[in-house]
């Protein structure tokens, strides 16, 4: 504890943002996109949101009862291993893929200059040349593909695409599941406007946006919950009145 900057640790609360000190839960909602319910809701200790996609989306489906799922997230949610979760559940993600690229940051060609045409196993660069498969290996656990062609170094466009002797394209083994992902999202441009449509700035509106009044994960997510709940019924009685909410309560 001190050690650190602002002479304080937390051993379950995650920090949200690097060197910011600032330590607080991370709330997970699933939210409908017809009536603006929130189907699941989570807190968690884990200050990013790149392994609770799967979960939620899971929640979602079982709060639901339903056998498939149209799910749409930010690119905070975006990772390779949760995205084929969701596909194998049968549950449909739409999000896009975050810009860490650092090709691009750096002013030259992204990955996303680069089209995989699956026909031939090739990637077709901007110069129009085709980079074949070399070799597989696996890193940080995944399994990559590695793709180049040998005619960059006489290539007119090396100086916006690599600083290296030729330039490399990764590709992951099941890559072809984040293609889905990104093919529906180009065809779908409302998406992210629907993403956009949920409950959190109105919660924070009456929870005085303010922190939780408990401190420990249990009371934290039971003070969440009651939240949602209120949420909900609030929600429930504008859909179909305070009648109406008595009557399938009773049901
Ligand atoms: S440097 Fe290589 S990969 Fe890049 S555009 Fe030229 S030929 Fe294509």
């Amino acid at each position: 504890m001190m050690k650190s900057e602002d002479k304080q640790i937390s051993l379950t609360m995650a920090t949200s943002g690097k060197d910011t000190g600032i330590v607080g839960y991370n709330v997970q909602i699933a939210v409908d996109t017809q009536h603006h319910l929130i189907v699941a809701n989570e807190v968690t200790g884990v200050g990013n949101d790149r392994q609770q996609l799967a979960n939620m989306a899971g929640q979602a489906r079982d709060e639901m009862a339903v056998e498939t799922l149209e799910v749409v997230a930010d690119r905070g949610y975006y990772d390779g291993e949760e995205i084929r979760a969701c596909e194998e559940a049968d549950i449909t993600v739409t999000l896009p893929k975050p810009l860490t690229s650092v090709a691009k940051a750096a002013g030259r060609f992204g990955k996303q200059d680069f089209v995989y045409v699956a026909a031939a196993d090739v990637y077709r660069c901007p110069a129009g040349e085709r980079l074949t498969y070399h070799y597989t290996n696996v890193e940080g656990g995944k399994t990559l593909l590695r793709y180049w062609t040998s005619t960059c170094k006489t290539c007119a466009l090396k100086a916006q695409c690599t600083t290296g002797p030729e330039r490399r394209i990764s590709r992951w083994e099941h890559e072809a599941v984040l293609g889905k992902v990104q093919h529906r999202l180009d065809h779908n441009p409302i998406a992210m406007g629907v993403r956009r449509q949920q409950p959190f700035g109105t919660m924070k509106c009456w929870m005085g946006a303010t922190h939780f009044l408990t401190t420990k994960l249990p009371k934290v997510a039971t003070e969440m919950a009651l939240n949602v709940l209120a949420y909900n019924m609030k929600r429930v009685m504008t859909i179909v009145g305070v009648g109406g909410l008595l009557e399938a309560m009773r049901a």
